[in-house]
């Protein structure tokens, strides 16, 4: 069976900036990827986020993004992507899901159905739109209305004359509100009272906190908790309509809508009736492929191995130096990937380099 310099799984911006690298260095690898068609998460972004309203993708290595437009970013994004692997050669093989990831000696064996690849390491790039989250709170089954999550948001169409409950903190949920408020009555509830960002932020020290995080094996904060909410133009009529005065959680769920223990809130009522509850509740790093080897830490995320250079290219696995997770953590935005991606290429060749004993050594 060939044996591969490495195997990248994932094929969004941090799997394919690595594989660039890759390439351009000489490293024979195969990259995995379990959707039908290049785009990675962008794909089933929502119909209604155009180029216009995405924070600003970063470059691919060689390849600047496209820039601001009306036009949808599940369209533009994956056609970039698309002419991305196809004028790099990239060596791309989809439709291929991993669904473990084992150690045999040396070498990692990528499990895939009947299927398998073997190298002395990987570069992990599965992001973490395949692992929504949604929070439990009592009564969530008794609802009669319809509860969805952020994968699932069907455009601002779909909810017209219903009444629509948000919840969740990050930007996410704030682009529904800004989308929802100006057609129909929206309420938003999150966790904690949101962090609105005014003047600017200091990207480095935003990553930095989150690297902070991953270095300790904590699982990876998301990145509105260190950066902020902001609102665009777009979102003014909502802001307008005081789509975005927020409630705090509810604490149990009802047949017809939610409900707050406290009798008399300094909100308003106790109960709510809503149609609709849009749980823009964020996703958490889809790596249960890699849990045979036994990375994550009792904090409950995976420790990475981080200098202080440049934060965003801590990428290896504390617990196994032939992990590379490229998109993870402080590498969690497409300029993260995309730095990332190169930074994954380095420690591979590192590796490569190092007399076969060292690397077995190096995985305990
Ligand atoms: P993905 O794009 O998710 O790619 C992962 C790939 O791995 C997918 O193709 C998937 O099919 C594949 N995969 C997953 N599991 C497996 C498996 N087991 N086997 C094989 N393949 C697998 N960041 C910005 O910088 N600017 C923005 O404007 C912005 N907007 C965002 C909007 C939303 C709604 C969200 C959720 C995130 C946004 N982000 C933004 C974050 C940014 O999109 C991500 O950090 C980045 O695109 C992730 O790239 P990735 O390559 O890590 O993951």
């Amino acid at each position: 069976m060939h044996i591969y310099d490495t195997v990248v799984i994932g094929a969004g911006q941090a799997g394919l900036s690595a594989s660039y690298h890759l390439a351009r260095r000489g490293i024979d690898h195969v990259v995995l990827d379990a959707d039908e068609r290049p785009g990675g998460a962008w794909r089933h972004r929502w119909d209604s986020l155009t180029m216009a309203d995405v924070h600003g993708v970063a470059d691919l290595p060689d390849a600047p993004a496209p820039g601001g437009s009306g036009e949808r970013a599940n369209v533009v994004v994956p056609a970039w992507f698309g002419d991305y692997e196809a004028s790099h050669a990239l060596p791309v093989e989809r439709p291929v899901r991993v669904d473990r990831v084992t150690s045999e000696g040396e070498l990692l064996v990528v499990h895939a159905g009947t299927r398998s690849w073997r190298a002395p390491s990987i570069v992990n790039a599965t992001g973490t739109w395949t692992r929504p989250f949604v929070p439990y709170y009592p009564g969530a089954d008794t609802f009669r209305g319809e509860q969805l999550h952020t994968v699932d948001y069907p455009g601002p169409d779909h909810f017209r004359g219903k009444r629509v409950l948000v919840v969740g903190g990050g930007a996410s949920a704030v682009q529904f509100l800004g989308e929802l408020a100006p057609i129909t009555e929206t309420l938003w509830v999150t966790r904690r009272e949101p962090v609105w960002n005014t003047g600017g932020f200091d990207g480095r020290a935003a990553v930095g906190r989150v690297l902070d995080r991953v270095r300790e094996g904590r699982p990876p904060a998301s990145v509105v908790s260190v950066t902020g909410l902001a609102l665009r133009p777009q979102e003014r009529l909502a802001e307008s309509l005081g789509a975005y005065r927020r409630r705090p959680m509810f604490t149990r769920i009802e047949p017809h809508g939610v409900r707050w223990a406290d009798p008399a809130p300094a909100w308003g009522a106790s109960f709510e009736r809503v149609d609709v509850i849009v749980w823009a509740t964020g996703f958490r790093p889809a790596v249960d492929h890699l849990a045979p080897l036994h990375l994550r830490t009792p904090y409950g995320g995976i420790a990475l191995l981080a200098g202080t250079s440049d934060v965003q290219t801590a990428v290896t696995a504390a617990a196994d130096p032939r992990v590379q997770l490229v998109g993870y953590g402080p590498s969690a935005s497409t300029i993260g990937a995309s730095r990332a991606g190169r930074a994954a290429a380095l420690a591979v060749r590192r590796l490569l380099a190092e007399p076969a004993p060292v690397r077995a050594e190096a995985a305990g």
